[in-house]
């Protein structure tokens, strides 16, 4: 749900990258001869990637897993590249970290709430082995969000994929979808929802649903907010004794300027903000 840019890195950089860690040249000049077909392979991923279409890439069957999938190379060398060349060998790892930096220390996956921890499959390279190394399929992820961890997730139909931070429509980054309500008590609690816009389609309105679901938004979000409440609630009761018959200058005073101040449309506390706010019934 935050948007992530990969500027200049490419297909053919990471390749590289990793290739380097190969010592035997001729070893190495075997991969690189599937590096033409892994830069074709890279395009479509991005094509179809842009029109949410990434569910159409089939995943390897299984009965193929002994033949090479692409030149001369195996399936389990493609997820060699990544595991051993990417993340273990120091050239192949400066990619890896030029890729992780793109996040700016901010979760995609949660908008933010974790920091990323390591770098996931997008498609799941044991079924996706192909795009093991494939630069936009890289995505940094915390460890509440990593998928690698979670085992090998991937959609088979269009409103059960989640939001892809690098390729997806910016609709999904620059329009609010997420919103919460606040119920009062003690300590109080704030409750999160998806709500997409009306004039959206029918599978995008899934998509955020399935990613809000699929990354257990409601508890994430849920448990910053009731943190963050217990250090608001006393600044609102005081301003709420000060001032008990002007809500609207509690609002300008102590929320509006925390909403205004967050850019990102599904942040948690700008969300929670608003619902405190509704909350108020002004
Ligand atoms: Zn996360």
């Amino acid at each position: 749900m935050i948007k992530l840019d990969l500027k200049k890195i490419d297909m053919e950089y990471t390749f590289n990258a990793c290739a380097d860690g190969i010592t035997d040249k001729k070893e190495q000049k075997r991969y690189n001869q599937s590096l033409p077909e892994l830069i074709n392979l890279a395009d479509e991923y991005v094509d179809l990637g842009e029109q949410g279409l990434l569910y159409k890439i089939p995943a390897l069957s299984k009965e193929n897993s002994d033949k090479p999938v692409v030149g001369s190379i195996h399936s389990d060398e493609l997820k060699e590249l990544y595991n051993y060349y990417m993340v273990k060998r120091p050239v192949g790892r400066k990619a890896y970290d030029k890729i992780m930096a793109t996040a700016q220390e901010r979760c995609p996956f949660c908008g933010g709430i974790g920091n990323p921890r390591n770098l996931d499959h997008y498609l799941p390279k044991k079924h996706f082995p192909l795009f093991s190394i494939t630069p936009h399929n890289l995505i940094p992820s915390c460890r509440d969000c990593n998928m690698d961890g979670k085992g090998t997730r991937y959609a088979k139909q269009l409103e059960k994929q989640i939001i892809h931070p690098y390729l997806d429509n910016f609709i999904f980054f620059n329009s609010q979808w997420v919103f919460a309500e606040y119920k009062e008590g003690q300590p109080g609690e704030i409750n999160y929802y998806v709500s997409a816009p009306e004039q959206w389609g029918e599978h995008d309105k899934s998509r955020v649903e399935e990613h809000f679901r699929a990354f257990e938004l409601a508890r994430i979000y849920g448990r910053v907010a009731s943190s963050h409440l217990g250090e608001l609630l006393p600044q609102l009761n005081s301003m709420s004794e000060q001032f008990p018959d002007e809500p609207e200058l509690i609002a300008r005073i102590l929320l509006k300027p925390v909403i205004e101040s967050i850019e990102f449309k599904n942040h948690w506390k700008r969300v929670m903000y608003q619902a405190i706010i509704k909350n108020l019934q002004i």
